[in-house]
C-alpha cells in the first residue's frame, strides 16, 4: 500500500500540489487579513500571482497561432469536417435555441458600441494593433477569436501553397512545440502562484461579514446553479452523447479547472486546457485546437447561468415584478450576453448591461453585485472552462477520431508527405 500510494503522488503530484495551493492561498489569505497589511505590503504578495498570470497570457498567443496554422494541409480538412459540427454543441451547451440566439443579436441586442453583430464582424477580422482588445471597464484581453480565425485562414493558404509554404508549416510546428515544452515546465510554478493570486484577492475583499443577507442568498443561488450545472448536466450530456464515464474526462482537466479557478480566466487558462485535453484525455489535437479558443470565446454556460441569476436578483432588490416572457427574454440576452463577453477576468460583469437593458432594470445595479463577484467569477469561469473541454471531448467523439498523441502525429507526417 506504501508504494502505492507513493505511485499515485507520483502520477499526480502537480494535481496534488495544485488542490493543497488552494487550500494554503484561502488560509493564508485569511490568516493575513487579521495582521492588517497595508497597500504596499499587499501589493508584494501579490506579485507572484501577477507573474503567473503574465506567464499564461504570455504563452497564449504563440499557441493559438501555432496550433491553428499547423500542419497547414489539415486545417482546411478539418474545417470542412467540424465547421459544421462545432455549432450544434456551442448550442446545446446554451440555454437558449441557438436560432432564437442569433436573430435576438441580430435584430434585438445593442450595446453602447453599436449591434452585437458588427462587433462580432470586427472581432474575427483584427487589424494588427487590436490582437489585444480593450473590454470597457476590465483589463485589457486578447482578441481570441480573431487570432483563431486568421491563423486558421493562413493555415488554408499554407495548405494550398504546396512546397513552398513548407518553411512556414515547419515553423509553427517548431514553435508550438517549445511553447509546450515551456508549458510543461512553467506549470511547476503554477502551485506556487495559485498560493498568491487567492491569497492576494482575500486580502483585497470588503468585510466578508458586511455582506448582506441577501447578497449572500444571491450567491448561494448562484453557486448552487453552477453545481447543478456543472457536476449534472454537462457531465450526463456527455454521456448521452459519448456514452464514455463524464468522471474520467473531468478527472483529466482537474488541474486546468484549478487554474480557472485560480485565474478568473478562461483564456489565461487555455495553455493548461489544452494540455489537460491532450496527455491525459487523448482528445484529437486538431479538433482541440479549433474548439478550446472559440470556445474559450463565445461558449459561456457559467456567465449565462450567472447573469441571468444577477438580472431577476436585482429585479427581485428593485420590487420589480418580472413576467414569464421577461424571464425568457433574460434567458436569451443572458445567453447572447454571455456569448459577447471575453474569457478575462469579470467580463461578464460588463456584458450585464445588455441583460438589464433588455427587460429595463436600472444598470447602475450593477455595483450591488461588484462585492461578490470576483469570487463569483472564479466559480463560473470553471464552468466555463468545463463546458468547453466536454465540447472538445463531444466533438472528438462524434467525429470518431480520437487518437493517442503519438498516433496523431503519425497521422500527421503520413498526411503531409
Ligand atoms: N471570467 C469569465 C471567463 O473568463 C468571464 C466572465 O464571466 O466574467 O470565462
Amino acid at each position: 500500500p506504501h508504494s502505492r500510494i507513493s505511485d499515485v503522488c507520483k502520477r499526480n503530484g502537480l494535481l496534488i500540489l495544485s488542490v493543497l495551493s488552494v487550500i494554503v492561498g484561502c488560509l493564508l489569505g485569511f490568516f493575513l487579513r487579521t495582521r492588517r497589511l497595508s497597500q504596499q505590503e499587499i501589493s508584494y504578495f501579490q506579485f507572484p500571482g501577477e507573474l503567473l498570470m503574465r506567464m499564461l497570457k504570455m504563452l497564449i498567443l504563440p499557441l493559438v497561432v501555432s496550433r491553428n496554422m499547423f500542419p497547414a494541409n489539415l486545417v482546411e480538412a478539418t474545417f470542412k469536417q467540424y465547421r459544421t459540427k462545432s455549432i450544434p454543441i456551442v448550442k446545446s451547451n446554451k440555454a437558449a435555441s441557438e436560432s432564437t440566439t442569433r436573430r435576438f443579436i441580430i435584430y434585438g441586442v445593442q450595446d453602447e458600441n453599436g449591434s452585437n453583430v458588427q462587433n462580432f464582424a470586427l472581432d474575427i477580422t483584427p487589424p494588427p494593433e487590436v490582437i489585444y482588445k480593450s473590454e470597457p471597464g476590465t483589463s485589457d484581453g486578447m482578441n481570441v477569436l480573431g487570432i483563431v480565425i486568421f491563423s486558421a485562414t493562413m493555415g488554408i493558404m499554407l495548405g494550398r501553397m504546396g512546397n513552398s509554404g513548407v518553411p512556414l508549416v515547419s515553423f509553427c510546428q517548431c514553435l508550438n512545440e517549445s511553447v509546450m515544452k515551456i508549458v510543461a515546465v512553467a506549470v511547476w510554478y503554477f502551485p506556487f502562484g495559485i498560493v498568491f493570486l487567492i491569497a492576494g484577492k482575500i486580502l483585497e475583499m470588503d468585510d466578508p461579514t458586511a455582506i448582506g443577507k441577501k447578497l449572500g442568498f444571491y450567491a448561494i443561488t448562484v453557486v448552487c446553479g453552477l453545481v447543478v450545472h456543472g457536476l449534472f448536466i454537462l457531465p450526463m450530456m456527455y454521456f448521452f452523447i459519448t456514452k464514455k464515464n463524464p468522471i474520467v474526462f473531468i478527472r483529466g482537466i482537474l488541474q486546468a479547472l484549478l487554474i480557472a479557478l485560480a485565474t478568473s480566466s478562461s483564456s489565461a487558462t487555455l495553455p493548461i486546457t489544452f494540455k489537460c485535453l491532450l496527455e491525459n484525455n487523448h482528445v484529437d489535437r486538431r479538433i482541440a485546437r479549433f474548439v478550446l479558443p472559440v470556445g474559450a470565446t463565445i461558449n459561456m454556460d457559467g456567465t449565462a447561468l450567472y447573469e441571468a441569476v444577477a438580472a431577476i436578483f436585482i429585479a427581485q432588490v428593485n420590487n420589480y415584478e418580472l413576467d414569464f416572457g421577461q424571464i425568457i427574454t433574460i434567458s436569451i440576452t443572458a445567453t447572447a450576453a454571455s456569448i459577447g463577453a471575453a474569457g478575462i477576468p469579470q467580463a461578464g460583469l460588463v456584458t450585464m448591461v445588455i441583460v438589464l437593458t433588455s427587460v429595463g432594470l436600472p444598470t447602475d445595479d450593477i455595483t450591488l453585485i461588484i462585492a461578490v463577484d470576483w469570487a463569483l467569477d472564479r466559480f463560473r469561469t470553471m464552468i466555463n472552462v468545463l463546458g468547453d473541454a466536454l465540447a472538445a471531448g463531444i466533438m472528438a467523439h462524434v467525429c470518431r477520431k480520437e487518437f493517442t498523441k503519438d498516433g496523431d502525429e503519425v497521422r500527421t507526417r503520413q498526411n503531409e508527405s
